[in-house]
């Protein structure tokens, strides 16, 4: 995406509105510090000798970020010399420490998705015992290198055992519920994206901060910010970004079916300024940014919710890919989500829940047929779901599926779907892996469609056990149009 220095500055102003929201909401913010688990990336040249980077990688290295007055309101744990360690485990562990550290002080835990912020808890989970040998005997474990880090973590870092004590003890509890609020008594909320493809993360989220309240403050690309909430206090599924004109000039594609198919013809699709919105519809967003794209399709669908004084509210609908197709069947990211979270119900007497998952449309064999890799969460493995179970979730995610999916299996054109359970911390690998390749922390987003051969040989190498839809799914001839 291009990009331009002056870009930083209008970013700057649409950070610089969430804490004064957010301050509407929550009283005494200026008291205590966020825990935030914030990355960047190592840099790269273009071909053409141009830097390229993330977004945020751009943003935490400016001097925006660096250089920051002072502000009571926007006090961090992390000092800017773990976040801007290009060492992500490095960094992770140094802003772990520094959080267990202030611990009492913490007001907010967050990070920029939700996934971030439980991989921050995995990073606990596995290194518990490290960090409370640090704080007992205050010295940094050797692994951490980087001599930034470790200058800054020298000043912060004093032997307290009677903080290892309790880090050992809480954290060498089987059960990790509430360990947020175990750790951070003070959180107030999380400040995770939990919208969109996040949604998914909820239930674990609440499972971890016994039901904190998750602030999505902002919605913003690579490629434009757009907008904040400015309820950032209300339900997940209740979030409205709204959209603020000055950050593009902004154009919508209305979203239905006729405009689809409007749009594929030779005549340019027509575009909807923001005024002229109207609530209740959907739209793709079209961005003209002040960095040089002109009229670009960012893949968004949004929903309008209402206008905060002329500007309009939206609610995030989903990307507009469609993500899984065997046959005539279209399959898009919010179907799949929905048909996973209708399945999992059955998972619930089990106390069972799905951490994570993705799909793949398996066509090597005919007719091909949809794989989801599921990572499951069992509470109590003596009460673990039993096959049965599990195929009937299969079953039930393909009565939730669109019509289109369904006649096509009566019509055997598509085969059984299938659920691959994979082992607990796979998608943490899937995530390393995809670090590791260049992806940034701050954005990754699990990809919920995978094909890349080397992925699926990482997936297929942890798969514990197989299950297949026992049944067609209902499909009558009469609801066809
Ligand atoms: P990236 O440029 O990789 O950071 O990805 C930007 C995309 O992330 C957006 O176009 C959205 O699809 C998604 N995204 C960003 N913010 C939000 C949000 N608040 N809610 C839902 N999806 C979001």
């Amino acid at each position: 995406m291009p990009t331009i220095h002056e870009e930083l500055n209008r970013r700057q102003l649409l950070y610089s509105l969430l804490m004064p929201v957010m301050n509407l909401y929550v009283p005494g913010l200026d008291k205590g510090k966020g825990l935030y688990f914030l990355f960047i990336k190592a840099e790269t040249k273009t071909p053409g000798g141009l830097l390229a980077r993330p977004v945020l990688t751009s943003y935490y290295k400016s001097d925006h970020f660096k250089s920051r007055p002072y502000d009571p309101f926007n006090v961090y744990t992390s000092p800017n010399e773990t976040i801007l360690c290009p060492d992500s485990i490095q960094s992770m562990y140094a802003q772990m420490l520094c959080g267990l550290i202030m611990r009492e002080e913490v007001l907010r835990v967050g990070a920029v998705f939700a996934s971030g912020l439980l991989k921050a808890v995995r990073f606990l989970q596995v290194n518990w015992k490290q960090f409370a040998h640090d704080i007992e005997t205050g010295t940094l474990n050797p692994k951490v290198t980087d001599p930034s880090v470790r200058e800054c973590m020298s000043k912060i870092l004093k032997p307290n055992p009677e903080l290892a004590a309790f880090i050992t003890k809480e954290c060498s509890e089987e059960n990790w519920e509430c360990i947020i609020t175990r750790i951070w008594p003070n959180t107030k909320y999380l400040d995770v994206i939990v919208t969109g493809a996040m949604a998914q993360y909820i239930p674990t989220l609440e499972y971890y901060s016994g039901g904190l309240p998750m602030a999505c403050t902002m919605y913003a690309s690579s490629e434009c910010y757009f907008g904040l909430n400015l309820k950032p206090m209300c339900k997940p599924s209740e979030v409205s970004y709204t959209i603020m004109p000055n950050m593009a000039y902004f154009e919508f594609l209305p979203h239905d079916d006729s405009s689809a198919q409007d749009s594929s013809r030779d005549s340019p699709p027509r575009l909807v300024d923001l005024a002229d919105l109207e609530v209740g519809k959907e739209y793709e967003l079209i961005v003209t940014t002040y960095a040089g794209l002109c009229r670009y399709r960012v893949g968004d669908i949004l929903r309008v919710t209402g206008f905060h004084n002329a500007a309009p509210q939206f609610r995030f609908i989903r990307r507009k890919n469609v993500l899984l197709s065997i046959d005539f069947d279209k399959t898009d990211e919010s179907e799949l989500q929905q048909a996973i979270e209708n399945a999992s119900v059955l998972l619930k007497e089990f106390n069972t829940s799905v951490v994570e998952y993705t799909s793949y449309a398996d066509t090597k064999q005919i007719p091909g047929h949809y794989v989801i890799y599921w990572e499951l969460f069992v509470k109590d493995a003596a009460n673990a779901p039993t096959d049965e179970v599990l195929s009937q979730c299969c079953f039930q995610m393909e009565e939730s599926l669109n019509v289109v999916y369904r006649q096509c299996r009566v019509a055997d054109s598509i085969g059984p779907l299938e659920i691959r359970v994979v082992k607990n911390g796979t998608f943490e690998e899937l995530m390393d892996y995809a670090i590791s390749r260049g992806a940034s922390i701050n954005q990754y987003k699990v990809p919920r469609c995978v094909s890349f051969t080397p992925i699926m040989e990482l997936l297929d190498s942890r798969v514990v056990s197989k299950h297949f839809s026992p049944a067609l799914p209902h499909w009558t001839p009469e609801r066809r149009r």
